[in-house]
């Protein structure tokens, strides 16, 4: 290894014996360590300009952003047109300008004291008393020290995150800056390059070790921008190898099944569906038709919104396994969900001689034995459950196909036992949480992916609207009218607090009372997480058949549930849901032929409308941008209604790390990417790592050992699944 690196922080001028102990406490042991230490933003000092420049710039016709420094001198809460705002004077030491804000003012108001020096960013214009005014700037708060160091210095001055450890130890953003610019000028030049000169030419992209110096100590933003393209690419090109190799092991190493079409009962089944699938469904089973005759195992993810029709075409892969002599499993999320699985496939298969088993946690024993014995023995032609299906006990005569239902979170490691507890079925993941492009192909690309981009025909937009607390009267006056015209409606209360037992009592408590007051004179269900899966069933099926108008439920409604004939959605203190889960509860109605209505209950704050994202996060409290994103939320489900576009939303507001838990995918986090708009990048990593590793699988050419070097060291735990482990 590069000796130079691998040295203590105590071999810098600046560090000593104190420093190097607080460093130590955030994992920087090393001068390695303290390199890939990367500032988290930039403040181009380059082209500052003054006010009076930008003036006569906006006088101009300029119509870009700029970034100027200020003092504030006032700020202070405002009407216009009878709109509160909030404004911001400032001097730049020798004119005056103003920043203003007319939405979300509660975040602002107490930042920008008196006296405090700020860097905003934005379009400038000029108000018609001529004074310069920003709207809604970038902003970066500046320390004292910094305010009179940087100065006109012509440089891009980077920001690195401080954190308390070193802030104990008097550390500032000054001191800092220097310690890791010593570092840069002694031992940068020592970084290896881990790829083959090829890629670099290929991508146009600067030496690693370039990189890194131009991330600390930026030459110009050109140099800057290159400089993160390469930290970016070469982080998701090591990720997009993890995600080959893994791929290659169960492609290359396994042999699957090789199944045969036969035309007849397939057509049978399709006949027996009462409607035509669509093109999008037709075109999804043709894909996995093509998985299914070839002899390497399918491992495919079926995509499709709420509704979109997904079960048919499982259900129809499946029907493909079984007559092939095999057995196939389906695996839902709750017993309740299995079970309409169950009752529909029943329904479906009737007369083709194929037989369907249910198993589910809480069945009872006489129950579950023979329906083992019925699976063990080869009886059990399609076997649907929950995760109960893979229990140890369960044993299969042979299992061809296996299906997992509404899913994502069911990580690779998981799917992996299967594949090694069966003998190598094929695989089928279906989602309807809609999952960005970028999302799938990082944390599902080693899955072949196939879309259902359409829905049935015939299905409305839902009307979605957002309603403050205060109007539940005239909400609820709107279901007694809807359902007097034969409309049905779900009226949904969140979980509160992870509580089970809080979120009974107030689904019961709001059940009580609503049946007592505004629907004393229509009929009432009632739906919660605590009953037994069966008096659940029940309850949903009377609701389908029509007996109730209403069904108060707690969020077990939440995935899957089919009732066609219900059409409005009402859901409580929508702002504790996330997007995916809305979507999804959403998703529950407008499936019949009538008009779908989604109204989201919020808090008045929630309501206000704050639609847009450009804000900087930094300056808020935990709450502040807990409130905020949730008003982004709402606001997005009203704008929105294909799963696809609120998944991009999601995806910035949450990033993929909360998405799906990185744990279970057994993938690293990603650090400096961001899927949200590295999808361009992304792409260009993942074809260049799978060329590599389709043409040296193992890394035995000289031009890729600086790839299985990184590999070797800095991923090593993710390594388990792939040949070179
Ligand atoms: P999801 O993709 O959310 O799992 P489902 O498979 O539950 O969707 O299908 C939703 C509803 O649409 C079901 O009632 C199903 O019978 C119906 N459906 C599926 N495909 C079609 C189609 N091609 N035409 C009409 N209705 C369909
Ligand atoms: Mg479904």
């Amino acid at each position: 290894m590069n000796s130079g690196l691998q040295l203590s922080l105590k071999s810098l001028g600046n560090v000593g014996y104190k420093r190097a102990e607080a460093f130590a406490k955030i994992n920087i042991l090393t001068i390695e360590d303290l390199l890939n230490y990367f500032p988290t933003r930039y403040l181009d000092r380059t082209n500052l300009l003054s006010a009076m420049k930008v003036i006569e710039y906006v006088r101009n016709g300029y119509e870009g952003e700029v970034t100027i420094i200020g003092k504030v001198i006032d700020n202070e809460l405002i009407k216009y047109a009878r709109k509160p705002v909030f404004k911001v004077s400032m001097t730049d030491g020798d004119s005056l300008f103003e920043c203003v804000w007319f939405q979300g003012l509660k975040f602002f108001k107490d930042r920008f004291r008196t006296g405090e020096s700020y860097a905003v960013s934005a379009k400038p214009r000029l108000t018609k008393y001529g004074h310069l005014q920003f709207v809604h700037p970038d902003f970066d708060k500046l320390g004292k020290d910094e305010t009179t160091e940087f100065k006109n210095t012509g440089r891009i001055i980077p920001f690195y995150r401080m954190p308390k450890e070193l802030k104990a130890n008097k550390l500032g953003d000054i001191g800092l800056r220097n310690i890791i610019y010593e570092a840069v000028e002694k031992f940068c030049d020592e970084i290896a390059e881990p790829f083959p000169e090829s890629l670099l030419i290929k991508n146009k992209l600067p030496l690693y070790r370039e990189a890194v110096r131009n991330i600390h100590i930026p030459e110009d933003q050109e140099r800057l921008k290159k400089a993160i393209e390469r930290i970016k690419y070469n982080e998701l090109f090591f990720f997009e190898c993890l995600v080959a190799l893994r791929r290659n092991k169960v492609k290359v190493r396994t042999r699957g099944i090789k199944f045969e079409i036969f035309p007849a009962p397939v057509k049978k089944l399709i006949d027996n569906l009462g409607f035509s699938l669509t093109e999008a469904q037709l075109r999804v089973l043709s894909e996995i038709k093509k998985d299914m005759i070839s002899p390497e195992p399918m491992n495919r993810l079926l995509q499709g919104d709420v509704g979109s029709g997904k079960t048919v075409v499982a259900l129809l892969a499946m029907m493909i396994a079984v007559t092939n002599g095999y057995q196939a499993a389906i695996m839902a999320p709750t017993e309740i969900l299995a079970h309409q699985h169950y009752l529909n496939f029943e329904k479906l298969l009737k007369g083709s001689g194929i037989k369907c088993v249910l198993v589910t946690g809480g069945m009872k024993a006489a129950g579950r034995r023979k329906a083992l014995k019925e699976i063990v023995e080869g009886d059990a032609g399609i076997i649907i459950g929950t995760h109960a299906i893979f229990e140890e006990a369960v044993n299969y005569k042979k299992v061809g196909l296996v299906v997992i239902d509404e899913q994502h979170r069911f990580g690779v490691l998981q799917r992996m036992r299967i594949i090694e507890k069966g003998n190598s079925p094929d695989v089928l993941v279906m989602t309807a949480t809609p999952i960005p492009r970028s999302l799938s192909m990082t944390y599902f690309g080693d899955l072949d992916l196939s879309v259902i981009d359409e829905l049935p025909p015939g299905r409305k937009t839902i009307k979605t609207i957002l309603r403050g607390e205060a109007r539940l009267p005239a909400i609820y006056k709107f279901i007694i009218d809807k359902t007097t015209e034969g409309n049905q409606a779900y009226v949904v209360y969140p979980l509160v607090e992870e509580s089970e037992v809080l979120e009974l009592k107030a689904a019961l408590e709001q059940y009580e009372f609503l049946k007592e007051t505004y629907f004393k004179d229509i009929r009432v269900g009632l739906l919660h997480g605590r009953m037994h899966w069966q008096e659940k069933e029940e309850e949903m099926l009377k609701f389908a058949r029509g007996e109730y108008d209403v069904l108060v439920s707690t969020t077990v409604i939440e995935v899957g549930i089919d009732v066609p004939s219900a059409n409005i959605m009402v859901i409580n203190d929508a702002y504790r849901f996330g997007l995916s889960q809305l979507h999804q509860l959403r998703g529950r109605v407008g499936r019949g032929g009538k008009q779908g209505y989604c109204v989201l209950i919020g808090k008045d704050e929630n309501v206000a409308r704050m639609g847009h994202m450009n804000f900087n996060f930094e300056y808020l409290s935990a709450a502040q941008i807990e409130k905020f994103k949730a008003a982004i939320r709402l606001n997005a489900m009203v704008k929105y209604s294909s799963g696809f576009d609120l998944s991009e939303i999601d995806l910035k507001l949450r990033g993929p790390g909360q998405i799906f838990g990185t744990q279970q995918s057994g993938m690293p986090e990603l650090k400096y990417a961001d899927l949200s708009e590295d999808g361009p990048l992304l792409i260009k990593a993942k074809e260049d790592a799978f060329a590599v590793i389709e043409s040296d699988p193992r890394f035995e050419l000289p031009e890729n050992s600086g790839i299985r070097a990184v590999l070797v060291k800095d991923y090593a735990d993710n390594l388990r699944y792939s040949e070179i482990g």
